[in-house]
C-alpha cells in the first residue's frame, strides 16, 4: 500500500477526502491537527501548547509536530500504509519527514494536492462544522447532518471549530501561501506531486484520487 500525503489550503477538503481513503484502502488516517485537538480536549501539557497557536490560526512549532509525527509513524498499523492529512505544513516539516520516512523504511509515494479558489475556502471553512467525537465535516449549507446538531456516523455532537472564523482563517490562509504553499515545487521536484480540484466535488474527487493512487508506485 501507498503512503499518501494530503496538501491543501484550509477548507480544500482534505479531510473530506482523507475519510473517503481511509475506508478504501484501510490505512490509518494520520491528522496532526485532529491529534492537537484530542490533545486540547484531555487537557495534557500538549494541548496547552498546542492551543495557544491553533485558536489564533498559527502554527504549532515544527519541533513539536515533528516529533509528534515520529512517534506516531513509527506505530505498527503505519506498516502497510498511512495517510498524512495536514502534515507537512513547512518545508522543515517536509525535511524532517523524508528523514523519518527513510529511517523506518515508510517513505511518501504520493503527495495529492488539492486545490478549490480562495472564494470557495471562505464558504467552505466559515460554515464548516465537525463532529466532536470522531471527526467528520459537514457544513451548514451542503452537508447537513439528518439530525441537527447530532452527527450521522457516530452520534457525537457537532460543533464549529474555534479556529473556523473569518480572522483566523485570514492568518491561516497566510501561513499557507507562506509556509505550505511552497512545499507543491518540493514534492514535485521528487516526482510524487499530484492534483486533484475539489470543486468537481466529494465523489469526483475520490475517483480520480484512487486513479492516482492506484497508478502510482507503491511497494
Ligand atoms: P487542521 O485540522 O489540519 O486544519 O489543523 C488545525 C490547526 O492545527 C492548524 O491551523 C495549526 O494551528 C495546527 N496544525 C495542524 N497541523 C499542523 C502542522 N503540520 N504544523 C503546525 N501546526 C499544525
Amino acid at each position: 500500500m501507498c503512503n499518501i500525503i494530503l496538501l491543501g489550503p484550509p477548507g480544500a477538503g482534505k479531510g473530506t477526502l482523507a475519510k473517503q481513503l481511509i475506508s478504501v484502502y484501510n490505512i490509518p488516517h494520520i491528522s496532526t491537527g485532529d491529534m492537537f485537538r484530542e490533545a486540547i480536549k484531555d487537557g495534557t501539557p500538549l494541548g496547552r501548547l498546542a492551543a495557544s497557536y491553533i485558536n489564533e490560526g498559527h502554527l504549532v512549532p515544527d519541533e513539536v509536530t515533528i516529533s509528534l509525527v515520529r512517534e506516531r509513524l513509527s506505530q505498527k498499523d503505519c506498516e502497510h500504509g498511512y495517510l498524512l492529512d495536514g502534515f507537512p505544513r513547512t518545508l522543515p516539516q517536509a525535511e524532517a519527514l523524508d528523514t523519518i520516512g527513510k529511517d523506518l523504511k515508510r517513505p511518501i509515494r504520493v503527495v495529492i494536492n488539492i486545490t478549490a479558489d480562495e472564494e470557495e475556502l471562505v464558504r467552505r471553512i466559515s460554515g464548516r462544522r465537525v463532529c466532536r467525537k470522531c471527526g467528520t465535516p459537514y457544513h451548514i449549507d451542503t452537508m447537513r447532518p439528518k439530525e441537527e446538531g447530532v452527527c450521522d456516523a457516530c452520534g457525537g455532537e457537532i460543533y464549529q471549530r474555534k479556529d473556523d472564523t473569518k480572522e483566523s482563517l485570514l492568518v491561516r490562509l497566510n501561513h499557507y501561501y507562506a509556509d505550505t504553499k511552497p512545499l507543491e515545487d518540493y514534492y514535485a521536484k521528487h516526482g510524487v506531486l499530484y492534483e486533484v480540484d475539489s470543486t468537481v466535488g466529494p465523489k469526483k474527487s475520490l475517483k480520480i484520487a484512487q486513479k492516482i493512487i492506484e497508478g502510482a508506485k507503491c511497494d
